[in-house]
């Protein structure tokens, strides 16, 4: 029988140092976004949520839900397989062709998520390419460590946007350099020199691997992404995305040569040895997609907004971290305060925002991760620079 004492270890270790997560039980109310309602414990109550990434409210968006609906009563509820054995419908085809023409690519592969789109990618990347040497951003996200890691390949870390250590790792590369970087990083909302570490990657021969999670549907005249926005899509190899933030729904992709993917459609395991992806999300997934390439006015207004909230922070001297994107970082740099702040704004207010705790940031820059949207509403913004200005004063005066 399993001993429970490491696993009780564990936990306790967890919570005495407050990076111990708690799931909060929401229910998003269909039409209503970003309003919830929050099941507690003893109560149930309405919430505004702040920090989801939903970033452009897809996720309910009519067009989506009509082609999501019409998916399901046309095809049922999954794949009913594996890509390779009954579970390629005409929706993933059809998404895959967007998906490479969103981005100006050959081709695209769907996986289940960014992160297994990552992992397995770069996995594959190995395998192809032996003497491949990863150069990977000190920031990129845990799934991009985590190929990189389990890949087995050579790899050298540079520091974050750093382009002369960069230069300085490609000059002495033995093998062939594949450089690994995000566009948008999620937690800080810096942007990545894309067009500089383009110019690097071509001057050494380097393949340029670039993660687009948190800029797909959001930047770029067509929601393609920051490369798009940038005019280096070009110069990008292999581009990842994900379906589960902007467009709304779920699953990931990779896009680039059509030679490159059907070589890793064909090695890459967490691609080939597990259910694709249901039918009804690719449909949702699809229209989403559609539905972005038109709309530059949701872009705008989701930019406006998360300058209207950073302005009135700043005004109210909170400590937001800068950056030109949508992400909305507070600085708390403290684990047990960050999480006792987010209960406050969430048990005294009503605000819903996740405490951000390590390792999803380093230990000492714990934060609340504020994500606006279009539909966060004038009177929502004051409401939430209010509501934190009171929880910082309650703990400026010792009253928690
Ligand atoms: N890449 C980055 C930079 C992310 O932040 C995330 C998730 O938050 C992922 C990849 C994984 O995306 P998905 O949720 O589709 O697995």
């Amino acid at each position: 029988m399993i001993d429970k004492k490491p696993f009780e270890q564990l936990i306790d270790k967890l919570k005495d140092e407050g990076k111990y997560r708690v799931f909060n039980d929401i229910l998003r109310e269909r039409g209503e976004y970003p309003n919830a309602i929050w099941y507690g414990k003893y109560n149930i109550k309405n919430i505004v949520n702040w920090c989801s990434n939903d970033y452009l409210g897809m996720g309910q968006h009519k067009v989506v839900l009509d082609a999501m609906h019409t998916a399901l009563d046309q095809t049922g509820a999954g794949s009913g397989g594996t890509r390779n054995i009954g579970g390629t419908s005409h929706y993933h085809v059809a998404l895959e062709h967007e998906l490479a023409q969103l981005h100006s690519k050959e081709s695209a592969l769907l996986f289940t998520s960014a992160y297994v789109a990552n992992e397995w990618t770069i996995v594959s990347l190995k395998r192809i390419i032996p003497d491949i040497v990863f150069l990977s951003d000190s920031k990129n996200h845990a799934s991009l460590i985590q190929g990189i890691r389990h890949s087995g390949a050579e790899k050298k870390i540079f520091p974050h946007n750093d382009l002369e250590t960069l230069e300085q790792l490609l000059r002495d590369v033995k093998g062939t350099p594949c450089i690994v970087f995000e566009s948008v990083y999620s937690m800080d909302g810096y942007v990545s020199k894309i067009p500089e570490i383009c110019a690097l990657a071509k001057k050494y021969n380097a393949i340029t691997y670039l993660d687009e999670v948190h800029a797909v549907g959001l930047y770029g005249n067509t929601g393609a992404g920051y490369a798009e926005k940038l005019g280096c899509l070009n110069e990008i190899d292999i581009l990842n995305g994900t379906l589960g933030k902007a467009f709304g729904v779920q699953g990931g992709y990779i896009t680039g040569n059509s030679t490159v993917i059907d070589a890793i459609r064909s090695v890459a395991s967490g691609f080939i040895f597990t259910t694709s992806l249901s039918p009804v999300v690719c449909a949702g997934a699809l229209a989403s997609i559609k539905y972005l390439k038109d709309h530059n006015d949701l872009r705008e207004k989701h930019q406006q907004r998360a300058l209207q909230l950073k302005t009135e922070f700043l005004n109210e001297g909170i400590d937001v971290l800068e950056n030109n994107t949508h992400i909305v970082p507070v600085m708390v740099r403290d684990a047990k305060k960050t999480k006792a702040m987010s209960d406050m704004l969430l048990d005294d207010y009503n605000i819903y925002c996740q405490p951000i705790n390590y390792p999803t940031v380093e230990e000492g820059t714990e934060r609340l991760r504020f994500a606006p949207t279009p539909y966060h509403s004038d009177a929502m913004i004051h409401n939430l620079v209010d509501s934190l200005r009171k929880v910082n004063k309650r703990f400026q005066e010792g009253c928690v």
